[in-house]
């Protein structure tokens, strides 16, 4: 994983000094690591992040739901998170301080072999790494296994936890589902909220939150409809960015474009139907701005699998900040959830197939919004000699058009008024500046990544037309007024470019 520091400082630099994020929180007494508080900015890009995501999920014909985010001890007993939702950590025997032991490991010894390892193998690791604690240069402690859900309690004293992801709460109304659903698989529901995660040490900024956004969608289904999902014809002939488990074992992470009918023929995949969650998860991701250059789908090898996975594979984005960022999972989760579900609730979890009961299988797209959410920060930052700015897809920037008087002056502000409430009502979300030069204003419109900017100016009140500009190229064309919200909303939603105007 090669990462570049201080281009990271420059992306948090900015991203404080604009308002996307601030943090750690609370600031002003002194932050816990893993918690952000979004600014008007990030919090406008994460809206528009959720509402591509949220259509792309609902065009797919998925279901969205909400549940609670706390849920009593038996939940996550059956779900397997209290034995398994575990982190190795070690403390420093000289100064207490705890550490998430693989972490610490690949920090300093970037090509150790840690993953999948017993706390027994990776005790021995430390051992033959020289690892020491990082802060005071003591001898770190054996390694114990540290369970990640955060702790809470229902009433005096029932035993609860905060979700640490929103698949289980989901699992809980299958019976629901199957009314809903008039019986009939397979079924497809997603949810966004948020989970939480008690990471030991978490030092990876915006990467790795305590609290964050999560979306999860869920397929439920049973093995004929694994193997004939028509779906899949649809999807065939697209050429997806992969990196196979097979391409790793050679020793390589090189990219394969490869169709999915290949993929599917080379065994990348078994099944038709989790092979097309591989790809609307890529299609989600596509949607939210990230291309084939920026990010790159692999499979996970056996050791990495979470506890409940017959398969995964991740979409991961190149940062400059961090290297490869892992930002979605694709998992086969098979029957383990509603089986386990239950065997621990004792209600019935199963669907009649030739009048014998059976318990369906799941397919989950899983990610958190924070990740991808920073990548496209990091992704979209762009500088040269006379400038910075931040090149975001028109339709998932935070603001999308700036209104600009060329002057003060009442007979050009009144006009310029009424144009930006006329562009606030058509439904885009546009900012009013009169301060300084038009230069200077252009120049904080690019570093919050607004694509165009329109100025009033004389010429407007002669002949109706205003200068749109674009961010990208600086170029300017003159629109008439009568046209100007039609046109920027062609342009935002990427309908017309800009060099056709
Ligand atoms: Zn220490």
């Amino acid at each position: 994983m090669s990462s570049d520091r201080d281009f990271g400082e420059i992306i948090y630099g900015l991203s404080k000094k604009r308002g996307f994020f601030w943090g750690p929180s609370p600031e002003i007494y002194g932050g816990s690591a893993g918690f952000y508080d979004l600014g008007p900015l990030g919090k406008l890009l994460k809206n528009r992040l959720e509402d591509t995501i949220r259509r792309s999920f609902v065009r797919a014909s998925f279901w969205e739901v909400e549940c609670p985010t706390v849920s009593p001890a038996i939940v996550w007993k059956a779900s397997g998170h209290l034995d398994g939702f575990v982190d190795p950590v070690t403390k420093c025997t000289k100064c207490s301080q705890a550490y998430r032991v693989d972490d610490l490991i690949l920090e300093q010894v970037p090509d150790a072999k840690v993953s999948g390892f017993s706390p027994e193998e990776l005790t021995a690791a430390i051992k033959e790494h020289g690892i020491k604690c990082p802060s005071c240069k003591g001898e770190l402690g054996p390694v114990e296994k540290y369970n990640l859900m955060l702790r809470t309690r229902l009433g005096l004293d029932q035993e609860a936890y905060m979700r640490p992801e929103t698949a289980t709460s989901t699992y809980l109304l299958f019976r629901r589902f199957l009314t809903f659903f008039r019986d009939k698989l397979p079924a497809s529901v997603f949810q966004i909220g948020k989970a939480y995660r008690n990471e030991i040490s978490p030092r990876q900024g915006m990467l790795r939150l305590r609290e964050f956004t999560q979306v999860e969608g869920q397929i439920f289904l049973l093995e004929t409809d694994e193997i004939e999902w028509p779906r899949f014809e649809a999807i065939r002939d697209d050429v997806l960015p992969l990196v196979s488990y097979q391409t790793q074992e050679k020793g390589s992470e090189k990219v394969s474009p490869t169709t999915m009918a290949d993929a599917l023929e080379r065994g990348h995949f078994q099944k038709p139907a989790y092979a097309w969650c591989v790809h609307l998860a890529y299609s989600i991701f596509r949607g939210l701005g990230f291309t084939d250059d920026m990010m790159r789908l692999r499979q996970h090898l056996p050791t990495e699998r979470a506890h409940y996975a017959k398969d995964a594979w991740d979409i991961e984005v190149h940062t400059r900040s961090f290297g490869w960022v892992e930002c979605c999972g694709v998992h086969d989760r098979g029957n383990y959830d509603l089986t386990r579900h239950q065997e621990f609730s004792k209600v019935k979890l199963s669907v009649k197939v030739d009048k014998k009961p059976v318990v369906p299988n799941v397919l989950e797209i899983a990610f958190g919004v924070e990740r991808p959410l920073f990548c496209l920060i990091d992704n979209a930052y762009a500088e040269d000699k006379e400038r910075t700015w931040l090149k975001f897809s028109p339709h998932i920037a935070p603001v999308q058009v700036a209104v600009f008087p060329l002057m003060g002056k009442p007979e050009l502000l009144g006009p310029a008024r009424e144009m930006h409430e006329a562009i606030m009502d058509s439904g885009l979300v546009a900012q009013f500046d009169v301060g300084g030069s038009i230069g200077r204003r252009y120049r904080r419109q690019d570093e919050i990544g607004t694509p165009f900017c329109v100025t009033i100016d004389y010429e407007t009140l002669e002949d109706g037309t205003v200068t749109v500009r674009d961010r990208d190229a600086m170029s300017q064309a003159r629109v008439h007024k009568d046209a100007l919200i039609e046109t920027l909303l062609n342009l935002v939603h990427g309908t017309v470019s800009f060099d056709s105007l």
